[in-house]
């Protein structure tokens, strides 16, 4: 028998080996396998098919060493899934096998998956017939330890609350207040029995389900709309402002899914945003409901993964965007909460995969429906939506009608110019948060770079500090007087004078979270404050510490990055400082503005979510620019007939598809030769679709330098002739030896 294999390597989607008789029987699609690979290698790979015919003989066939699972670690559907990514997203089935698969199941990867045990004790099956416990007893009569011991667990294990004929080891030492002693001395008289047991490191939860909340009647009318859009498209998006109860929503459609007993996926773009959800979801669905992220540890991860190959595993998997790669057995519904938000892309590695878009994908696959949610929709979904090929849904008042946040502009541009302007804070923000203070509520400053300073300059010389491995400045960071690069994320000192003049005249240009919080320390030094950015909220506990705090009312004052913009919902938030939107607007990208205006509309919908009506100060120097215009008066629609106008005048999402190649060399002239005759024989091809080959904005990461062509496709092109002309490129350009080590990396639709 031969089969064909997906190993965790990017050179080919499968390989030929060849199944010995005796294990024929045990091997199956989906099976995992151990193989021998190259001269000295050994990996565990996955039956992707079983051939029908013989190989063509062209080198030697080797033979499977093992079968490592005869239960498919992978369902059907996963690898059609799978087999979709590859071939839409350019990337080869074994990127993504080494991307999914937990790491626990292969058994070349370290730290392979080990079982949970736990001690337990339990009576002897002599003494658990009740006529034989008197005996027990008369046995322990004189030693007062064992006595006590055996009536605390005869107790523990009788009451009707914890009734369970077997306790943890531990639990029953601790509840007795016992040694070790007393308890051996019950297992040399045959009374107790103390035994190892697998256990399941899934949580239970133990507390009472509650109902759903009831729906108000505009939920309730956008919750109707939905399941009568469903039954013409199977995608629909649900627009609705901020704290309008989308997540109420979706909690309802997540029980008439259950009631018919299919499985719910519900995608949410950063772990720090589960916890939350995590928390409202377990009072509705308990158990039902399973927790996936890539902070969950591999032995976790390989138990939520056999939960779900089982027949009756989780009901509703809450997760990150690698969930859509969890082997689900039938999936009703997938929502994707924010769905404008860019961390659904996959940048580094491959497979470079949009979770939303694979998981419309899945949906299809498994008769699923979908629902897209968001304040500020990505311009790809508004504008499926506004064709017809998603449903269209409306949800514009927030829950108990509390008016959206009223946004101020400051023009700063006038302030500097009148000498008004004496720190980073105008005159207005500074009075707002004064009185924000005195009447006991919080506030959020909202700065979307973190550091002290995203660059130094010598004032003498114009020197600036770049990193010495990336074409880029370097970001200083006061706490250790630190450069550092944000792009490979390596460290400098800070040089006291200017290694090119020898003067003392550094100064720091811009300025980014950190110089925030200073700032406002001096001005509030009573206050107590905090920051959130990737440089305080490193780990998922740090930043639940960092939200804790504020919910509780301990922090006054929260600056942070884009983090603070993402779905949280905090009671006390009645004014939000955006500090400077000009640097949002800035960036050199053809959706800087949709995600300016996202992002500008996301920190303000922090503001005011209960009773009163919060306010946003903008900071600015273009207050009169139209998408400073559109943010204020809260006018998606218009930023997006904007945006649209550019988008086909330049050819770009949504109306045309993006693929960005992707070079990498280490030396800059052969890439420069090679890119160049890429995008000669390409442009032979596909003519003016194709773009550059230009240098981006970071032009070197990692000692690698960087060149990128980019294509602009019609959307009703065939995908896969354009495949075929990529890889014919590819290997055309590959077989001249002095490109041979050059990377190419496939983006498509990037973000
Ligand atoms: P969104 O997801 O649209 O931002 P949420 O679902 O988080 O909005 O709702 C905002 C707040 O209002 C939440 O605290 C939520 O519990 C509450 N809420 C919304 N709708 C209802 C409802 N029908 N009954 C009770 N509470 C609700
Ligand atoms: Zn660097
Ligand atoms: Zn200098």
């Amino acid at each position: 028998m031969y089969i064909e294999i997906i190993l965790p390597v990017p050179f080919s989607n499968t390989f030929t080996y060849f199944v010995p008789p005796e294990m024929e029987a045990h091997v199956m699609t989906g099976s995992l396998v151990r193989v021998s690979f190259g001269k000295t290698k050994q990996y565990s790979g996955i039956v992707s098919h079983i051939r029908q015919t013989p190989p063509e003989i062209t080198s030697i066939i080797k033979p499977i060493l093992a079968v490592e699972s005869i239960r498919p670690a992978i369902r059907r559907l996963q690898l059609r899934l799978w087999e979709w990514i590859s071939t839409y997203y350019l990337c080869k089935l074994g990127e993504v096998y080494k991307a999914v698969l937990p790491s626990g199941f292969r058994s070349e990867t370290a730290g392979a998956y080990s079982e949970r045990k736990e001690t337990y004790v339990r009576l002897t099956s002599l003494y658990s017939i009740d006529e034989n416990l008197p005996n027990a007893f008369e046995k322990v009569k004189r030693a007062v330890k064992q006595e006590h011991l055996l009536l605390t667990f005869i107790q523990f294990a009788q009451s009707p609350e914890t009734f369970a004929k077997e306790i943890p080891k531990k639990e029953l030492l601790r509840i007795s207040n016992s040694g070790e002693a007393a308890l051996n001395g019950l297992r040399e008289k045959g009374i107790l029995q103390i035994y190892e047991k697998t256990i399941s490191r899934l949580k239970t939860y133990s507390k009472e389900l509650k109902p759903l909340h009831i729906l108000n009647i505009l939920q309730q009318q956008a919750y109707n709309e939905i399941i009568s859009s469903f039954r013409q498209k199977d995608v629909c998006l649900l627009h609705g402002v901020t704290s309008s109860g989308k997540t109420e929503i979706y909690t309802h459609l997540i029980q008439e899914t259950l009631k018919l007993k299919r499985q719910v996926l519900y995608l949410l773009p950063e772990i720090a945003l589960t916890n939350h959800i995590t928390d409202r979801l377990k009072h509705f669905f308990g158990d039902k409901l399973g927790v996936y992220h890539s902070k969950i540890n591999t032995n976790e991860r390989v138990e939520i993964w056999n939960n779900l190959l089982g027949d009756d595993g989780f009901q509703i998997i809450l997760g990150v965007r690698s969930s859509i790669f969890l082997p689900f057995n039938d999936l009703g519904l997938i929502i994707v909460d924010e769905e404008h938000d860019s961390s659904y892309k996959q940048q580094d590695p491959a497979p470079r995969y949009n979770a939303r878009n694979a998981a419309i994908m899945l949906a299809t696959m498994h008769g699923a429906k979908v629902v897209l949610g968001s304040a500020t929709p990505s311009m790809e979904s508004f504008y499926n939506a506004q064709t017809g090929k998603y449903g269209y849904v409306e949800l514009k008042k927030r829950f108990e009608a509390t008016e959206l946040p009223h946004i101020v502009p400051v023009d700063v541009k006038e302030l500097r110019r009148k000498k008004k302007m004496k720190t980073i804070f105008s005159p207005l923000l500074i009075e707002r948060m004064q009185e924000t203070l005195d009447k006991g509520e919080q506030i959020l400053l909202f700065q979307n770079r973190r550091g002290f300073a995203p660059g130094v300059v010598c004032k003498i010389c114009e020197w600036t500090p770049k990193c010495r491995f990336c074409d880029i400045s370097l970001s200083y960071h006061k706490k250790n007087n630190q450069l550092s690069c944000h792009y490979c994320g390596r460290t400098y000192q800070m040089p006291a004078k200017c290694p090119e003049c020898g003067t003392y005249n550094l100064e720091t240009v811009g300025y980014g979270t950190e110089k925030v919080e200073e700032e406002i320390k001096k001005l509030f030094p009573q206050i107590p404050v905090d920051r959130m950015d990737t440089d305080t909220a490193k780990t998922n506990k740090s930043f639940q510490e960092i939200i804790s705090k504020f919910e509780a009312g301990e922090t006054r004052i929260l600056i942070g990055t884009q983090m603070i913009s993402k779905g949280l919902d905090f009671d006390k938030v009645n004014l939000t400082g955006i500090i400077n939107a000009d640097a949002l607007m800035n960036y050199p990208d053809f959706r800087a503005y949709e995600r300016a205006y996202q992002l500008m509309s996301q920190v303000a919908g922090r503001t005011g979510r209960r009773k009163t009506q919060g306010e946003v100060i903008l900071q600015t120097s273009h207050p009169e620019h139209p998408l400073i215009q559109m943010v204020l008066q809260h006018d998606y629609k218009g930023m997006y007939n904007m945006q649209m106008e550019e988008r086909e005048l330049f050819k770009y999402p949504p109306l045309f598809r993006l693929i960005n190649i992707i070079f990498k060399h280490k030396k800059e002239e052969i890439l420069r030769n090679m890119t160049q005759e890429y995008a000669c024989l390409l442009r032979e091809k596909l003519g003016n679709r194709v773009m550059g080959p230009d240098k981006p904005a970071v032009s070197k990461i990692q000692n690698l330098h960087i060149k990128k062509i980019l294509l602009k496709i019609e959307h009703n092109a065939s995908l896969s002739a354009l495949r075929d002309i990529l890889e014919q490129t590819q290997s055309q350009i590959l077989s001249n030896p002095a490109f041979r080590y050059v990377l190419i990396q496939y983006d498509v639709d990037p973000v």
